[in-house]
C-alpha cells in the first residue's frame, strides 16, 4: 500500500550549509497496518511523514501509494498535526466539515457526515466551539474528526498525542484504537514515547539518530484481537 524506495532528503540553507534528513530509507507499510515510527529528535520522522503526505519532495528514490507514486498532496493521505491543526475562526463543526465544502459537498450533506465524525471522537456537545474554547485533548479529537471526514485511505499523525497530558494521552489512546479497530485505516504514527509506540501499533520501527536509518523493527504482540 505504502512503498517507500531509497529515498533520501538534504535540506539546502540559504547560507550554503546542508543537512542530510534521510539516507537512501526503504520501508513498505501493509494497508490496514498501525505502523510507528520512533526515534530521537531531529532524526528525520517527520521528513519521512512529509514526504509520503506529499508535503515535500524527495531528493531521489520513489513513494508509491496504492501502486501510483505520489508527487503530491492527495484525497487519499491526510496528516494529523501535533497541535494548531484547527481554524480558530471557525467552530468544530466548520472545521470538521472544511474540506467536505472544499470537495464540493453541499451543506446539509458535509454537516451530517461532519457531525457523524464529530459523534465518533465525543464531541457532540463541543460542535458550536470554538478551537480556543477546547481542551488540549478535545482539539486533537476535533483534528481526528477532521481527518476522518475525508475517509483517507491512510491518516498520517505525527506526535498527535505529544502535547498532552498522560492522562489524556491514554483516553485518546484508547479512542485512536476504537477508530482504528471501526475502520481499519493504514496508519503511520509518530511518536518518541516508546510506550505509546508498543501499545497502538502492529509495528514498530526505530530510526537512529545517523541520517535516515532505520535501526531496529519489531512486531508488536498484540493484547487484543487484530482480525
Ligand atoms: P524528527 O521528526 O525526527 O524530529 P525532522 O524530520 O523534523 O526530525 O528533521 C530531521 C532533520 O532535518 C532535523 O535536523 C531538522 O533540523 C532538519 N530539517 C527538517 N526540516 C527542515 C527544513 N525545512 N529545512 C532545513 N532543515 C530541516
Ligand atoms: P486537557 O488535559 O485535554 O487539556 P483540560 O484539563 O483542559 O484537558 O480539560 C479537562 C476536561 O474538562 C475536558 O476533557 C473536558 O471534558 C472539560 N473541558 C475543558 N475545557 C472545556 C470547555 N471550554 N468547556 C467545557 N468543558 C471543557
Amino acid at each position: 500500500m505504502i512503498e517507500i524506495a531509497n529515498v533520501s532528503k538534504t535540506f539546502h540553507q540559504r547560507t550554503g550549509g546542508s543537512f542530510t534528513a534521510l539516507d537512501n530509507v526503504s520501508l513498505t507499510i501493509q494497508k490496514g497496518e498501525f505502523v510507528s515510527l520512533l526515534g530521537p529528535s531531529g532524526c528525520g520522522k517527520s521528513t519521512l511523514l512529509n514526504l509520503v503526505a506529499g508535503l515535500e519532495t524527495a531528493e531521489s528514490g520513489n513513494i508509491h501509494v496504492n501502486g501510483k507514486a505520489c508527487t503530491g498532496p492527495g484525497p487519499d493521505r491526510v496528516v494529523v498535526f501535533q497541535e494548531h491543526a484547527l481554524f480558530p475562526w471557525l467552530t468544530v463543526l466548520d472545521n470538521v466539515a472544511f474540506g467536505l465544502k472544499q470537495k464540493g459537498v453541499g451543506k446539509k450533506e458535509r454537516e451530517a457526515l461532519a457531525m457523524e465524525q464529530i459523534k465518533s471522537v465525543h464531541l457532540s456537545k463541543f460542535a458550536d466551539r470554538y478551537p480556543h474554547e477546547l481542551s488540549g485533548g478535545m482539539k486533537q479529537r476535533a483534528a481526528i474528526a477532521r481527518a476522518l471526514a475525508m475517509d483517507p485511505e491512510i491518516l498520517l499523525m505525527d506526535e498527535p498525542f505529544a502535547a498532552l497530558d498522560e492522562q489524556t494521552r491514554l483516553v485518546l489512546h484508547k479512542e485512536l484504537e476504537e477508530i482504528w479497530l471501526r475502520t481499519r485505516k493504514t496508519i503511520l504514527f509518530i511518536t518518541h514515547n516508546i510506550r505509546e509506540a508498543v501499545i497502538l501499533s502492529d509495528r514498530v520501527l526505530v530510526m537512529s539518530t545517523r541520517p535516515g536509518k532505520i535501526k531496529k523493527e519489531f512486531l508488536v504482540q498484540a493484547a487484543r484481537p487484530r482480525d
